[in-house]
């Protein structure tokens, strides 16, 4: 047996890297995808079907600010306005999914007011002394 199957996943640097290099950033030169890992796979869902709404849609920035996703996305000129809406309300729903997924592993979590707003599952909560 080798001892790769017990080796860790990619770590969230690489899968960050991973996904920010697939999305269609608004400056090319300058991506901005400041996310904890657990909402990786909510970002990565929603890029996917906002592509499919609309593939000439660019991204100015997805970032956490206090405790919520943010999805700075813009929709291409011409979309039509059915589908305009539907690229608006699938920025909502990942918003909404990142609300109640712990930032660290993606588990159910829920938003804790500590020193600062944070979304964590039980076993994430950061400590007070910053363990
Ligand atoms: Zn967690």
């Amino acid at each position: 047996m080798s001892d790769d199957e017990d080796a860790p996943s990619r770590s969230v640097e690489d899968r960050l890297r991973e996904l920010a290099a697939r999305m269609p950033w608004t400056n090319p030169s300058a991506p901005s995808l400041y996310i904890g890992g657990g909402w990786i796979d909510i970002v990565a869902r929603c890029h996917a079907d906002l592509t499919t709404i609309d593939p000439d849609h660019t991204v100015t920035q997805v970032k956490q600010k206090f405790a919520e996703l943010r999805y700075y996305a813009t929709p291409s000129a011409n979309l039509a306005p059915r589908a305009l809406h539907g690229f608006g309300s699938r920025i909502r729903l990942a918003e909404i999914e990142a609300s109640l997924a712990c930032e660290r592993c993606g588990r159910r979590g829920r938003l804790r007011n500590l020193e600062w707003l944070g979304v964590w599952c039980d076993e994430h909560v950061p400590h007070p002394d910053g363990s």
